[in-house]
């Protein structure tokens, strides 16, 4: 059996690894366009790669997908977050989980990802061809030709893994949608926002541990901690809505107005309750010196002067005008947004090949026989914190069955 793996990222020699594991008097070849393998690995969650996630409660997990994961939940049962923390350290790549559930590998160097995949597939007799882009795919009775555009000849293979990743393009897909499979369009995800008119910028470096993230107008709402950047926000609660977001926002020109709950708590009336705590208790106080929810000293300062509330008042003197203008600034704190800044460590595509054009019990194409999919090809993403490998190791071990 001939199979061609197209795509030397994280899900082609995943697919490529259990193919030939599976399969092992079957000939594997890695065809890839450029000249590097592994290239995202190796810049992944900023050069350390955060390979999976902690979330071991399949439930769970698939609520970090805004795209792909219902179908990714049955794909779990077969290979989920364990089996991937299994597969490294029982290959000699020890893992650690942060605090905040993310997994990287002891060494802090994707390095050791690299070397784990290449020695594994150097083993297998895995064969590797760079610098061999696929242009065309062309049914040919049961087998698939495999076309390289003028340069070289096609080759004739029983099985094909498309494992090609995110395409920013349309176009880029257009050899996909020749074989009849259903394309949506790719945009953006993950990514933070761009707030050109907002002084809030001038509290640069200032995380929020704990807020609620949501799009004017809109059902999308995210929590978590928020990073305020010389350019606007950032942190995972604003990747987060960016992800869910993606399609909306692409489509409304990222043009936008978004509201941070600087408390994440929605009933008002407990954060009155909590400022009317103040008040008695604390009555001599200046606003300055005394911050409920332990705000960061700055943004607190900010928020007072947003709500024109002289910083020298004593809480005592706040009045029930001025605790409504704070419950209001606290948890409905607008801002606009204009543009959007792509997040360095990791940024993905939403859209790709269609999920109804695939079956996910096998990873195979419902309307081309023996072709099947892996990886950011697909229209599956996820958010920030491991995520999008784990769906990377999990189609690319589906597929690598060619069942
Ligand atoms: C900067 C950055 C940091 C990231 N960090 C993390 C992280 O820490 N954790 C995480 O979970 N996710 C991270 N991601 C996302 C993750 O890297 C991707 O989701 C993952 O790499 C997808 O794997 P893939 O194999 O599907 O695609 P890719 O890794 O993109 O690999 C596809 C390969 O196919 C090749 N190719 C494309 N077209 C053809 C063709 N026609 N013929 C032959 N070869 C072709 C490409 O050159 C490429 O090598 C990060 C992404 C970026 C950009």
């Amino acid at each position: 059996m001939k199979v061609a793996v197209i795509g030397g990222g994280a899900a082609g020699f995943f697919a490529a690894i259990h193919a030939k594991i599976n399969h092992p008097t079957a000939q594997v070849i890695i065809y890839e366009k450029s000249k590097k393998l592994l290239a995202k690995v190796k810049v992944s969650g900023g050069g350390r790669c955060n390979v999976t996630n902690g979330c071991t409660e399949i439930k769970e997990l698939v609520k970090a997908y805004p795209r792909g994961g219902k179908k990714l939940k049955q794909a779990f049962r077969t290979f989920s977050t364990p089996d991937t923390m299994e597969w490294f350290e029982s290959r000699g790549v020890h893992l650690v989980i942060q605090e905040d559930n993310c997994v990287f590998p002891v060494s802090q160097s994707s390095q050791s990802v690299i070397d784990c995949m290449m020695i594994e597939a150097r083993t297998l007799g895995i064969v590797i061809e760079v610098t061999r882009g696929v242009k065309s795919i062309k049914r040919v009775g049961d087998n698939l030709e495999v076309g390289f555009g003028d340069k070289y000849r096609a080759v004739l293979m029983d099985k094909v893994v498309v494992a090609t990743g995110g395409s920013p393009k349309r176009s880029g897909l257009d050899w996909l949608a020749a074989l009849n499979h259903k394309i949506e369009d790719p945009v953006p995800s993950l990514f933070t926002f761009n707030m050109p008119s907002e002084s809030v910028k001038e509290l640069m470096g200032i995380v929020v541990e704990k807020t609620l993230v949501s799009i004017q107008g809109t059902k999308l709402k995210a929590d978590g901690p928020l990073l305020i950047t010389h350019w606007g926000m950032s942190g995972p609660a604003i990747l987060k809505l960016s992800a869910f977001g993606a399609r909306l926002l692409s489509e409304i020109g990222y043009e936008f107005k978004v509201q941070v709950n600087w408390v994440n708590e929605v009933n008002n009336e407990v954060v009155l309750k909590v400022l009317k705590g103040i008040i008695a208790e604390h009555s001599n106080k200046i606003l300055a010196n005394y911050r409920p929810y332990l705000l960061p000293e700055r943004l607190w300062h900010y928020l007072l002067k947003k709500s024109e509330l002289p910083l020298k008042k004593r809480w005592g003197e706040l009045g029930k005008k001025g605790a409504n203008k704070l419950v209001s600034l606290l948890t409905n704190d607008i801002y606009e947004v204009k543009g959007k800044t792509t997040f360095k460590e990791e940024f993905v595509t939403c859209g790709g090949v269609s999920l109804e054009s695939i079956d996910f019990s096998t990873m195979q194409s419902k309307v081309c026989p023996n072709l099947y999919f892996a990886g950011e090809v697909m229209d599956i993403d996820g958010i920030t914190g491991g995520y999008n490998f784990q769906s990377a190791w999990t189609t690319g071990f589906i597929a690598g069955k060619l069942g």
